[in-house]
């Protein structure tokens, strides 16, 4: 049975770091690390990602500034909330709930955020720093998955690795750290070919497709590493529950190493959020 990669227990390590910087922080040089929420309309997972962020920073010390904006916001009056928070040297992190309703344009929000508060790693500056191998701050579902990783492989250098899926904030930043560690990396989407083998015959899976258990048994090599990035809500017996990408029951008994879900690559995320906010923070005392 493949080792459990345990989110939970880890994220709390790197909470338990982030409160000591925060700490820190708020002892040498009488600051409050703040992370400021920009959530429109009511979409409930949103709701709930953003609640989460909002307790776990307070649980650490740092400090939350919530906006919910109505689902009717309009562009401009959002691009001066982001504009406010830019100028606003008592914010250190911004982050922006996407996904945005369909009449705002994510990459022009993304775009107006101060690339030193973008504590998601989303903007262009730093999306490419991060492609050209320079430090920058990394999106965070990315960089939680390089820790759990690096639970199984304190060296990954020559590792061959299949990312399933390329968007802009899981498959594409993920496939770049990996690449930054030595890995050989394939990028798989919906038009790959032969996808089942090209997974077969990887050292890690990475899954990030958004397809719920996509990858069974007969995608993973013996022993190989499995991180499921993947958050599906399905029903099953009438009641709603959370899968991931990769089908658990039939790949934990094959794996190396398994991450579950919940439980795995989501606290990770939250994790490195608050990392990145106290990283901006210390940077923009400089
Ligand atoms: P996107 O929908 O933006 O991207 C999905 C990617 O998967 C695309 O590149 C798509 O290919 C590819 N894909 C879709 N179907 C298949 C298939 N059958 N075979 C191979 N590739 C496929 O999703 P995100 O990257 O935003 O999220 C992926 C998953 O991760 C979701 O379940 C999401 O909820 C979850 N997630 C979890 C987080 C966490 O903290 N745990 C954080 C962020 C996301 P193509 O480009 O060709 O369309």
């Amino acid at each position: 049975m493949a080792q459990l990669i345990d989110g939970k227990q880890l994220s709390d390590q790197v909470l338990r770091e982030v409160a000591s910087e925060v700490e820190l922080l708020k002892g040498e040089y009488g600051i409050v690390p703040t992370l400021a929420v920009v959530l429109v309309g009511d979409d409930p997972a949103s709701q709930v990602y953003v609640r989460n962020k909002v307790k776990r920073a307070e649980e650490v010390g740092i400090c939350s500034i919530a906006h919910h904006l109505d689902v009717q916001c309009t562009q401009d009056k959002l691009n001066k909330i982001i504009d406010e928070l830019n100028n606003d040297p008592q914010v250190h992190g911004i982050l922006v709930q996407l996904p945005l309703p369909s009449h705002l344009d994510e990459e022009e929000v993304i775009a107006a955020i101060n690339p030193a508060k973008d504590v998601d790693g989303f903007h262009p500056l730093n999306v490419g720093a991060l492609a050209s191998g320079r430090a920058s701050l990394v999106p965070c579902t990315p960089q939680g998955c390089m820790i759990m990783l690096r639970q199984v492989h304190p060296d990954l250098s020559g590792k061959n690795v299949v990312v399933v899926g390329r968007s802009n904030i899981v498959g594409k930043p993920m496939a770049a750290l990996l690449l930054q560690e030595n890995c050989t990396v394939t990028m798989a989407h919906s038009r790959t070919k032969n996808i089942e083998s090209l997974c077969r015959n990887a050292d890690i899976v990475v899954a990030a497709a958004g397809r719920a258990k996509l990858i069974n048994a007969d995608w993973i090599k013996p022993g190989a590493t499995v991180i499921d990035v993947g958050i599906n809500a399905i029903e099953v017996n009438g009641k709603r529950k959370l899968t991931g990408d990769v089908d658990f029951e039939s790949v934990a008994p094959i794996a190396g190493a398994i991450t579950p879900v919940p439980g795995g690559v989501g606290p990770m995320t939250i994790a490195c959020l608050l990392s990145n906010t106290t990283l901006a923070a210390k940077r923009q005392l400089a």
